[in-house]
């Protein structure tokens, strides 16, 4: 029996063990990655000052600069064992992208030398007329090129130097997630140091810093292969409940395996020698899930680590004899993955804006970000949500366990109360206030209460915590830059508007702190309505919701449209981020990506249920029948009656389940025929969301309620209560 075999062989594993570094991790730490560091080391004085300077001030890099910075990276990475180099770009698809080509050229004597040049590290054209693009790149001028992101450091991975790049078409449409990223920080930067100035005309810049969470389950390999659902699409399509999961709550706070000790150790090692700075470790809610959290960097860094941190993860856990999921919602009835991004914005002058001060000042400012920052949730809080969404994520939101699928913010009760006094103020009061300490609205005592403001509440989606928001609906394998071009683009185009208005205020002579408290009160009474502290789980909050006019749209194809709203693409196009073609282009890519992932869930289900299921269910039947004509044949009538109505009851339910699946199959297909015929990627996911999803769920349950029928021996499948187990 294969599945007792891979059970077997998965219980009996033992802890793989982990090649500890001699050296504590301040020797390792980033040694595969070519920082300045390295940069000094390796480049000219005079090369290593243009390139800090043109990375400082986001100039461009002078060619001549390109090719002495390419030598010394050579250099630098051929020392440290890499043969090969690629241009690590992120499609937008899932993950990231990569072509390697050798360092070697012709020497002209019949062998090779190891060349790279400036042209090489700076710009490519990578055959990628199969990377999607929503129509912008017809694939018969497939040519789009590939540019070296100097914002964040080259890294060797696997004996190749991988050169952080943006991805764009020759019209310079964006093709990728990191070049829009970087239009929203720079928008971000210009518009919040605009305010920032406000309160202190020193600052230059203001950064977008991001500390994701990463959550993952791990199953063991010789049970995963066992799985052709999870193989192949990422999650079970079937699989009963197990008597034990998450109810005792015993796996949050409960003692790692040793299994997985050594493999997270292992995956802190390979992290900290590619400069990503991993922190915190430990068992999350459900059985075999567990989080990963650095400590925070700057967005663009951040992301690029996020993504490089995924790739590791896959190839750590096959050391060890697991396989990672990634997946939102790899099993039904516990929860889903996340990925919480932690988000601030902060001066070059070491403040972070979304923090309470100690003075009057520092909190007029903090709350100027916090209200911008409402404002922007509450105009795009339909937008947010969609940059989150995708049919892997859609699993889980709304779910109970997870954020809502309705965009709101947590704030907290002292932080609410102050909003509340600023909003309720009067013209004189205000006028009042511009003169003296603010005392009387609680300005001056934020940073003591704070201490105490620790209620955070897990139902929310967008949580104030303490000096950054906590954008929980996430999914676990999405890339960041999604979210964090939304949010940051949204924060930017709103911190502008507020800036235009104060300056406005300020120019028909009322003062920098009336004009300011002015504002706020004006952003507050506005976008209050997005502020909910209360349980986002409850249906309360749904009603209430709908009537605070919150977009509570659940079909993630509808959800997308918020892109092309009109408020959407004009607050990207006024903050450079994407313009219109661009939207329509990646929508157009989102839905065929939301239909291609279902697609093939349908077909691996069908799959399974015709070929694997059913078979053994019609095996199991027989038995039963087999059994009754004995019993028939050995008792009387009356008594035969009673000892066989069980298994009468049962081969009558197990025959049920059996015609609803095959109905359920031809109906499925059928359905997935009509949708593939559609034109339109908007119409056919909807139809896909409509028609194909609903059918794989009554499927679902009836191949689950077969698995509580059917002889355990002949289950095909490792069932739940052995997948969740590592023991
Ligand atoms: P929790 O699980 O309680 O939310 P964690 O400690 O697991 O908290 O994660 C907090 C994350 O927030 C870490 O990645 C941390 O680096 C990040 N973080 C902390 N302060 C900031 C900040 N100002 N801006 C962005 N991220 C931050
Ligand atoms: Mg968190």
């Amino acid at each position: 029996m294969l599945r007792f075999k891979v059970v077997d062989e998965a219980f009996n594993r033992k802890a793989i063990p982990v090649e500890i570094p001699s050296e504590r991790p301040q020797a390792y730490y980033g040694m595969y990655v070519f920082n300045r560091q390295k940069m000094f080391e390796y480049l000219p004085r005079a090369t290593y000052e243009a390139l800090v300077n043109a990375i400082d001030n986001k100039e461009p890099l002078p060619l001549e600069v390109a090719d002495s910075v390419a030598e010394g990276m050579k250099r630098w990475a051929i020392d440290n064992g890499a043969r090969h180099y690629t241009h690590w770009f992120h499609p937008l698809t899932d993950g990231t992208a990569e072509k390697h080509d050798a360092f070697i050229q012709h020497d002209g004597k019949g062998g090779v030398v190891e060349e790279f040049n400036g042209k090489l590290l700076v710009q490519q054209e990578p055959d990628a007329s199969s990377f999607p693009n929503g129509g912008i790149r017809n694939t018969f001028e497939a040519r789009g090129y590939s540019a070296w992101d100097i914002s964040s450091p080259a890294f060797i991975m696997d004996q190749t130097l991988c050169i952080p790049t943006i991805f764009i078409s020759y019209t310079g449409e964006s093709l990728d997630y990191k070049t829009p990223l970087l239009r929203a920080l720079n928008a971000v930067d210009k518009a919040a140091t605009r305010v920032a100035r406000f309160f202190d005309p020193t600052v230059n810049h203001v950064q977008s810093f991001l500390g994701w969470e990463q959550e993952y389950f791990l199953v063991d390999e010789a049970l995963y292969s066992a799985r052709p659902d999870l193989m192949l699409t990422g999650r079970t399509l079937m699989g009963h409940e197990s008597a034990k999961n998450q109810q005792l709550e015993d796996h949050y706070f409960g003692a790692i395996p040793s299994r997985v000790e050594a493999f997270m150790l292992d995956l802190e090692i390979e992290s900290h020698k590619l400069g990503i700075p991993a922190k915190t470790r430990h068992n999350e809610v459900a059985p075999n899930q567990f989080e990963l959290a650095p400590i925070f960097e700057e967005t663009n860094l951040a992301n690029d680590h996020n993504l490089l941190l995924m790739s590791l993860m896959a190839e750590v856990a096959r050391r060890h004899n697991f396989r990672v999921l990634l997946h939102e919602k790899p099993f039904s009835g516990i929860n889903g993955s996340g990925k919480h991004n932690n988000w601030s914005l902060g001066t070059d002058k070491g403040k972070l804006l979304f923090a309470p001060g100690k003075t009057v000042e520092d909190n007029l400012q903090f709350l100027a970000f916090i209200a911008n920052v409402m404002a922007a949730v509450h105009d795009h809080n339909a937008l947010l949500k969609a940059s989150i969404m995708s049919a892997t994520n859609a699993h889980r939101l709304g779910a109970n366990e997870a954020p809502p699928a309705i965009i709101s913010i947590f704030m907290g009760s002292h932080i609410s109360g102050i909003l509340d006094k600023i909003e309720s103020l009067t013209a004189s009061d205000l006028e009042d206030l511009a003169s003296k300490e603010g005392v009387n609205v609680g300005l001056n005592q934020i940073p003591d209460i704070m201490l105490d403001n620790t209620d955070r509440n897990r139902t929310s989606p967008f949580a104030f915590t303490g000096n950054r928001f906590e954008f929980r609906a996430v999914g676990s394998s999405a890339n960041c830059a999604s979210a964090m071009i939304a949010l940051n683009a949204a924060a930017a185009d709103r911190l502008n508007k507020f800036a235009d208005a104060v300056e406005n205020r300020v120019s028909k002579g009322e003062t920098l702190k009336q004009a300011l408290l002015a504002e706020i009160k004006q952003l507050i009474s506005t976008h209050k309505s997005i502020i909910f502290n209360g349980n986002g789980y409850s249906d309360e909050w749904k009603a209430e919701a709908a009537r605070r006019g919150l977009d509570c749209e659940t079909s993630a194809p509808k959800i997308f449209d918020a892109y092309l709203r009109p408020e959407s693409v004009k607050m990207f196009a006024d903050t450079g981020v994407f313009n219109r073609i661009e939207l329509e282009a990646r929508n157009e890519v989102k839905w065929e990506m939301y239909t291609k992932k279902i697609q093939i869930e349908a077909r691996v289900l069908g799959d399974l249920a015709i070929n694997h299921i059913i078979p053994v269910a019609t095996r199991y039947q027989s038995v039963l029948l087999d059994n009754l004509y004995k019993i028939k044949s050995l008792f009387p009538a009356d008594k035969s009656e009673k000892i066989s109505a069980q298994d009468m009851a049962a081969i009558e339910r197990i025959s049920e389940h059996i015609a609803i699946i095959r109905a359920e199959v031809a109906e499925m297909v059928e359905a997935r025929k009509r949708a593939n015929r559609i034109e339109s990627e908007r119409e056919k996911a909807l139809a896909y969301h409509d028609h194909v999803l609903p059918r794989m769920e009554t499927i679902r349950y009836n191949i689950d309620k077969l698995e509580l029928d059917v002889d355990d021996e002949m289950w095909p499948l490792p069932k739940y209560r052995e997948l969740l187990f590592i023991r």
